[in-house]
């Protein structure tokens, strides 16, 4: 299945049906141990789920076909993936630069609690190639983590300008595919060395499941992230490994039809006297949109708009929608609103991170798109 198209691989690799019953699907080994033929006669190389559990193989070998990566690992959550890197990559002293728009989370992760075991990070703009050859140049560098599209202004950054930067200075270059999803963009094959994924997002699809993962290429790297994950245990348990694999079946076709009503929405937002303005990378107007046409093979279903009435009318019109529910996160078939700087990015207010008051953001989900313009529109008239 390997030399398949996206696709099809998304729908089969990993996936051989259950060779005792014919079961098409196989079946979820929802167990936590595995029984041996005399001490260390292992059956089928398993021998505790906290070290490997077929499930969750499962998921790793379509993650690693999809990202076009070597190997995957496929944690509990997306913050836990990326606390198993860097844990098995930095040591006390180390440096690590990152977008100054990076998840929230994730600069929590690095500024407070690896930063209280000596890690150090600067955050710059990832558009800025000057500024991140500068903030390179730092002493022990060892980490540039990017994230593109941005959240939530979404930003485009150069994955293949970047990487070059980051192998001068001998740094790892890890992307956050979440936003994009390996549908629309492959960083491996741009030159990054690790894929990041939430695959709460995009790759599980449906709001139903907490998820995240790493895709490497470096099999001494994978065994090192594989120990933390073995010896700290933040592992996905079978049943969400197994709902992520489900949700990863269409992702194809998702993410062609996210894409399709972020683009209508966002064209339909485009000189509307309650907007200030559209970010969304698939305007002609939007400053990345070149590159991304470049970089990605769609643009997504995340965009945000800048709301003219300021705060008040931003707020209300986040809890006016009807079809678009009001809720955290994104990436699910279900369209969301939210308002991110009392809620995803509310952790980062007061920082060079903050996001403007009247900034409202769109997860477009794949229901009818004149159903969610017409939403948007009876929401804003509000
Ligand atoms: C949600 C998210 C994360 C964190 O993932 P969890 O699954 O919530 O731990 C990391 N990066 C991005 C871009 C995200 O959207």
């Amino acid at each position: 299945m390997t030399d398949h198209a996206f696709a099809t691989r998304a729908i089969h690799v990993g996936q051989e049906f259950d060779p005792t019953t014919g079961a098409i699907i196989p079946p979820i080994y929802q167990t936590s141990t595995f029984v041996q033929d005399g001490v260390g006669g292992l059956r089928g190389g398993y021998e505790y789920s906290r070290g490997g559990n077929p499930t969750r193989t499962s998921l790793e070998t379509l993650l690693a076909s999809l990202e076009g990566g070597k190997r995957a690992l496929s944690f509990a959550s997306g913050l836990a993936a990326e606390d198993a890197l860097l844990r098995a990559v930095l040591e006390p002293g180390d440096h690590v630069v990152l977008g100054n728009d990076v998840y929230g989370g994730t600069h929590r992760l690095i500024n407070r609690v690896h930063g209280a075991w000596g890690i150090r990070n600067t955050t710059v703009d990832l558009t800025d190639l000057d500024a991140v050859r500068s903030a390179l140049s730092t002493d022990r560098s060892r980490v540039l983590w990017i994230e593109t599209p941005s959240n939530p202004l979404m930003k485009i950054s150069d994955i293949a300008a970047l990487a070059e930067l980051g192998h001068a200075v001998g740094a790892l270059v890890v992307v956050d595919n979440t936003f994009a999803s390996p549908a629309l963009q492959n960083p491996l094959a741009l030159g990054a060395d690790v894929i990041v994924h939430s695959t709460t997002k995009y790759l599980g699809g449906h709001s139903d499941v907490i998820g995240g993962a790493l895709v490497i290429n470096d099999d001494e790297l994978a065994d090192k992230v594989q120990f933390i994950q073995f010896a700290a245990g933040a592992i996905s348990a079978p049943m969400d490994a197994w709902l992520t694999t489900r949700g990863i079946k269409t992702l194809a076709v998702r993410m062609q039809k996210h894409s399709a009503n972020a683009q209508a929405i966002a064209e339909s937002l485009v000189g509307h006297p309650a907007i200030e303005a559209v970010y969304y990378p698939g305007l002609p107007t939007h400053p990345g949109h070149e590159l991304a046409a470049r970089q990605m093979s769609g643009f997504g279903g995340m965009l945000s708009v800048a709301v003219a009435g300021g705060a008040a009318a931003a707020r209300k019109f986040a809890e006016s929608t009807e079809v678009f529910q009001l809720a955290e996160s994104l990436g699910g078939v279900e369209s969301l609103i939210g308002y991110p700087a009392e809620m995803t990015h509310a952790s980062v207010r007061g920082t060079e991170l903050e996001v403007p008051d009247n900034i409202i953001r769109l997860s477009v989900g794949i229901e009818d798109e004149a159903d969610l313009i017409a939403d948007v529109r009876q929401a804003l008239a509000r």
